[in-house]
């Protein structure tokens, strides 16, 4: 099969004007970045149109460092039902530079199944992230020239919690002193880089209702605390107007298409551990107000994707999905039933059959929400037939919807069946509204037990004395109605990341806790979790080229 380059630059792309036009939407009020991208105005929305839209979350079973192919699968989805006939669209985070050059590549789709132009789109694309990187050291640069020209008159913080951002996988940043030199460089102080996708300016972008709600949540940012424990804001900077000038472009979604030249909106990317990791509110509510199906996607497995999907972005944004599609793969439920990583390429049944306890939980979590889920099989070439009849079989038991999906190898093609099932599933039995994992009103050690021990499974959750002043400063603060968003490995149920399968009963810790007060809510975080992550022994970087004009190695 060639590769995702290939595939991509054998597609004739049409103007993104005709594919704007092809959904109805007034093509002249879009703004063109060149051929085939535009952003599209917050205005072109439609509150009222946009509710007759049938809205479906992609989701999956416990990641695998293979993946198991949520974007594939959502942007197939998306072809399958255009195939169909259906006016389907499809709204996914950006990619973040930092793991397109590292351990992951490109995270447009992929085979015949992606989201193009793929290279611009893996690379600068509309210059969102950089303005989003630019927003949050302007903040960085601005809080330190206040300390710095302050400092005569007493003035300083107690603790300072803003970091600095780049979207670049460095390890060497995690770490840093500033201000060394003379007095004129500035106050000498510890600081850091945490990677775009981990900046609260990233969420609170996906957030936000429009520009007059980014500029409110600007202002909100909790920088640090003075000697007097008052918590110092943006808004105490005096900067939120400036600050929300630099990201005037970058809150509209942005319009491309898909191999198969049908709409899609690719918009923001927050992580899904540290941030609440969908595509911006505004995007996915511009693909409703335009597609009669709208297909999207939420980072990492379904305890943590799915979970902020709809406690977070939905609660926020009263957006309500008819349907959960959780993909699995035959290799990530092998990993899951005790088969070594060198191994699940290999057709092993009694291995499947033990890691689909890992699919059973996260279906039974889906099911706490509400909401009607189906299994979408993500066929792998190495995937037997054998494999795939247990799975269907198992469905079947638990009286799940079960479909196969050849996207990648087949393109829409090969998701007639799963867009079929899609439409009769969502006719037939579509989801209840949805059913929070916990009440605004609840405490935040309530928010937090609940999802840990309702969708995790976990039985003792600890805290550190650091996380429990914390909470007693956000108390004082009156943020509690804040909602959660735990920070955990996405390896696991558990905060242990070689813990597979569907763990439970386990202790749960909570290290330390974040106030982002501007996204609206408290991030606890349990283990150890990376805001900047490295780069491995064998980049991608090193297979990325450009020759006779031509990218290559971006896969
Ligand atoms: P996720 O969104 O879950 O992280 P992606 O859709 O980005 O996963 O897929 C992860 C990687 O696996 C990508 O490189 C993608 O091209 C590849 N992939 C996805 N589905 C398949 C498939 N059915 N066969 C082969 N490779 C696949
Ligand atoms: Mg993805």
């Amino acid at each position: 099969m060639k590769s995702d380059i290939e595939i991509a630059r054998s597609v004739e792309l049409k103007k993104i004007k005709e594919v704007a036009q092809s959904i109805g939407m007034p093509y002249e009020e879009i703004e063109n970045y060149g051929r085939y991208i535009a952003k599209v105005p917050e205005d072109l929305l439609d509150e009222e149109k946009l509710k007759k839209s049938k809205l479906i979350l992609v989701t999956a079973i416990t990641a695998t460092k293979a993946g198991i192919g949520k974007t594939t699968v959502s942007i197939g989805l998306a072809l399958g039902l255009n195939k169909i006939g259906k006016k389907a669209i499809v709204a996914l985070r950006e990619p973040s530079l930092g793991p397109c050059f590292g351990m992951k590549g490109g995270a447009a789709g992929g085979g015949y199944a992606q989201v193009l132009p793929m290279e611009k789109i893996n690379l600068h694309f509309t210059g969102d992230f950089h303005a989003i990187t630019s927003a949050h050291n302007m903040i960085a640069a601005l809080l330190d020239n206040y300390l710095y020209q302050n400092q005569s008159k007493g003035f300083g913080l107690k603790e300072i919690l803003w970091r600095r951002v780049i979207d670049v996988n460095d390890r060497s940043l995690r770490s840093i002193v500033v201000g060394l030199g003379p007095k004129s460089n500035g106050i000498t102080q510890e600081s850091g880089f945490d990677i775009t996708p981990a900046s609260e300016i990233m969420a609170i972008l996906c957030l936000s209702k429009d520009n007059v709600d980014l500029r409110r949540r600007i202002e909100n940012i909790l920088l640090g605390f003075t000697y007097d424990d008052k918590p110092f804001t943006v808004k105490d900077l005096g900067v939120a107007g400036a600050i929300t000038v630099l990201l005037k472009d970058a809150i509209h979604p942005n319009l491309v298409q898909t191999t198969e030249n049908t709409p899609a909106f690719v918009h923001g990317g927050p992580f899904a551990n540290i941030a609440h990791g969908c595509n911006s509110i505004l995007a996915t509510k511009m693909a409703m107000t335009y597609g009669d199906y709208v297909v999207t996607e939420a980072g990492f497995g379904a305890d943590l994707g799915a979970e902020k999907f709809y406690n977070i972005k939905c609660r926020k944004s009263g957006l309500q999905p008819c349907l959960t599609v959780i993909v699995a793969t035959a290799q990530g439920l092998k990993m899951h039933g005790g088969v070594s990583l060198d191994r699940i390429a290999e057709p092993n049944m009694e291995g499947l059959s033990e890691g689909l306890r890992n699919l059973d939980k996260h279906i039974r979590n889906l099911r706490s929400f509400g909401q009607t889920v189906i299994v979408a099989f993500n066929r792998f070439a190495t995937d037997t037939d054998e494999e795939m009849e247990l799975l269907r079989e198992h469905c079947a038991e638990l009286g799940v919807g079960f479909t196969i999906n050849s996207a990648f190898a087949e393109g829409g093609e090969g998701a007639v069946d799963m867009a079929r099932l899609v439409v009769d599933t969502i006719e037939k039995q579509p989801s209840k509204p949805l059913h929070f994992t916990y009440k605004e009103e609840d405490s935040v050690q309530q928010k937090i037990e609940k999802v840990a021990s309702q969708i995790y499974g976990a039985s003792v959750i600890t805290y550190s004395s650091i996380a429990r002043n914390r909470i007693k400063l956000i108390e004082k603060m009156g943020i509690t109605h804040y909602p959660i968003c735990i920070a955990k490995t996405q390896y696991s149920f558990s905060a242990d990341p070689k813990i597979y399968g569907a763990v439970d009963n386990f202790e749960f810790h909570i290290k330390d806790i974040v106030i982002n007060n501007g996204a609206e809510m408290i991030v606890a975080i349990a283990g150890e979790i990376l805001r900047m992550p490295g780069l491995p022994k064998d980049p991608q970087a090193l297979h990325i080229d450009i020759v006779d004009g031509e990218i290559e190695g971006l896969s």
